[in-house]
């Protein structure tokens, strides 16, 4: 856990962070949510949400003598990073912009009004990229946890595509995260555009070089004139 630097602040501008999330269906399905993964597990919040004392102290949060109120990092890599620990591995990676009061850490900040702006969805447990979320059937009282999955993972249990997803989000983007793999698509498309005239010039480079050793394997060779 970072360590406390400053005492709370309000901020005029909307300030950009990222974190981690169990994405959430409301029971009737019409509506979309996250809950958190460690603290603030045990409630849900929509895409637009004001943090309430995790301890249901009537206070305003964050203080700074409760841990309450809401949480993000300011690199989108040390968010993802936290996705590798097993208790977030199942979890989604939010963009979110926070405002209102807040309090900030070394990494990341503790703030009172949220608003999700982009859902980044990782890997199945299979470890393929998921392509769907899949009901969990249970959650918290109101809301079912949807799951990452891919195609073949996904089996008989109930399904919400992104796109549903992102509907059910007031049209938030919901996207798969898989930084690092080239999809086969775009390697297709890197063959043809990219790769001929890197290989041209990188055989171009070759060629120089070795004309360079031809020059200097003949200059060492040559008969010693005097
Ligand atoms: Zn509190
Ligand atoms: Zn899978």
């Amino acid at each position: 856990m970072p360590r406390f630097r400053a005492p709370k602040e309000r901020s005029a501008e909307p300030l950009p962070g990222f974190k981690l999330a169990h994405p959430m269906i409301s029971v009737d399905g019409t509506s979309g949510g996250f809950s958190g993964v460690s603290l603030g597990r045990t409630r849900a919040y929509r895409v637009i949400a004001d943090a309430e004392c995790a301890q249901g102290a009537s206070h305003r949060s964050p203080a700074r003598w409760c841990d309450c109120g809401f949480y993000c990092l300011h690199a989108i890599a040390d968010a993802r990073a936290l996705t590798c620990d097993p208790d977030y591995r199942y979890a989604v990676l939010l963009e979110i912009v926070a405002s209102g009061r807040y309090i900030r850490y070394e990494r990341g900040l503790r703030y009172e009004r949220q608003r999700v702006t982009k859902v980044r969805v990782g890997r199945c447990g299979c470890g393929q990229q998921a392509q769907l979320l899949a009901d969990m059937g249970e959650g918290l009282v109101g809301w079912r946890r949807l799951l990452p999955v891919c195609t073949s993972c996904a089996g008989r249990r109930r399904i919400v595509s992104f796109e549903a997803f992102s509907r059910l989000l007031a049209g938030t983007p919901v996207v798969a995260d898989e930084p690092g793999i080239v999809p086969d698509a775009e390697l297709a498309d890197t063959d043809e555009a990219t790769l001929v005239p890197l290989l041209t010039a990188e055989v171009a480079l070759l060629q120089a070089r070795l004309d360079a050793v031809q020059r200097e394997l003949a200059r060492l060779t040559e008969p010693r004139k005097n």
